[in-house]
């Protein structure tokens, strides 16, 4: 699939010296095993140029996978390609100034609603961006050196977007795909480790959220984490933030939400919202998000605007039970 454009981004590596990885805010596995492991693995296939991921973010999860390079000053970016991965659109892209490289290609999954590159690869059906980097490679595997190193992160993307290879995205191609990586060596017992261990303290969190969480009639699951349980539990946003992956599992509760309140009251409140079998994005696109059908993100801004998301989702989730069957 897609030959013309990746033969077209190959080529435009194989043209530039420098070049600069480039992927969203609020970092995940997938942007970040996928722009590590085509810097990796451009850096092992041409030893001779320059690979650059500069980013400032930082994310205590993903520690794991090492840091990024410093700062560089922004002459290095006017003659650089630019390789932005896993961002559908450019304000989210978390290191702004890929806007000064000469060419920008954009490698993405998501639904494409901002095709900023010079360059647009976007495969709206693929499980992770990392699933698309492991086709690059599998569809020049003679031209490609895949470091154990690589392959290790652009795994651990396709990993934990597919949610584990649990999402309906995931395909045959995933599988086969996923399954050349690990021929390269990937170290799975500790990746998982790394993925799944947890600090005491998170346990307790947890233990808090299962107590404080609620449910709607028609089976939405919520919690609100406030700036009081922040602060009780010593959460950073972004631990705060995880707290969506606790409520995923509950029989009946077809959707989920997490409300986080920032640092900041003016920023609102951050909402992220999951689902099986039904959508969420719809409701997301009404309060200044959007995202997948059955992950997405969005703002609230008052305890109000709080309480309508959950009615409309409750709606939604209430339409959803009548008009289908098999969910569970
Ligand atoms: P999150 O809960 O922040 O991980 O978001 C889940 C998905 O929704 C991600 O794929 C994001 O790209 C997307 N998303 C989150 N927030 C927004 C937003 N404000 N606008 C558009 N898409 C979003």
């Amino acid at each position: 699939m897609n030959e013309e454009i990746k033969r077209a981004i190959l080529e435009k590596i194989k043209a530039y010296h420098r070049i600069m990885l480039f992927r969203h805010i609020r970092m995940d596995g997938d942007c970040v095993g996928a722009s590590k492991g085509l810097k990796e693995m451009i850096r092992a296939t041409f030893p001779d140029k320059e690979v650059l991921l500069v980013d400032e973010q930082h994310s205590d999860f993903l520690a794991f996978l090492g840091p990024d390079e410093d700062g560089v000053p922004d002459e290095a970016y006017r003659d650089a390609l630019a390789i932005v991965v896993d961002t559908s659109e450019k304000s989210r892209i978390s290191n702004q100034k890929y806007a000064l490289c000469r060419e920008i290609i954009k490698i993405d999954h998501h639904i494409e609603t901002d095709p900023y590159g010079h360059l647009n690869w976007v495969e709206e059906e693929r499980s992770s961006a990392c699933e698309m980097i492991a086709d690059f490679y599998a569809s020049f595997r003679e031209e490609w050196v895949l470091t154990k190193e690589a392959a290790s992160f652009i795994f651990l993307g396709m990993v934990t977007d597919s949610g584990r290879f649990r999402f309906s995205g995931v395909t045959g191609e995933t599988m086969r795909l996923a399954g050349l990586m690990l021929d390269a060596g990937v170290d799975t017992e500790t990746l998982y480790a790394n993925l799944y261990l947890q600090d005491y303290e998170a346990m307790k969190f947890k233990a808090y959220v299962y107590e404080h969480m609620e449910r709607t009639e028609n089976g939405v699951a919520y919690i609100d984490v406030t700036q009081d349980m922040r602060r009780q539990f010593g959460l950073n946003l972004e631990a705060a933030s995880s707290v969506i992956n606790y409520l995923e599992n509950i029989r009946g509760c077809l959707c989920w939400l997490a409300f986080i309140e920032s640092d900041e009251p003016q920023e609102g409140i951050r909402v992220r919202l999951r689902s099986r079998f039904m959508t969420v994005n719809q409701v997301a696109e009404k309060h200044h998000g959007g995202g997948h059908a059955c992950a997405a993100g969005a703002t609230v801004y008052s305890a109000e605007e709080m309480v309508s998301l959950i009615r409309e989702m409750d709606e939604e989730a209430g339409k959803y039970k009548e008009t289908h069957e098999g969910w569970l």
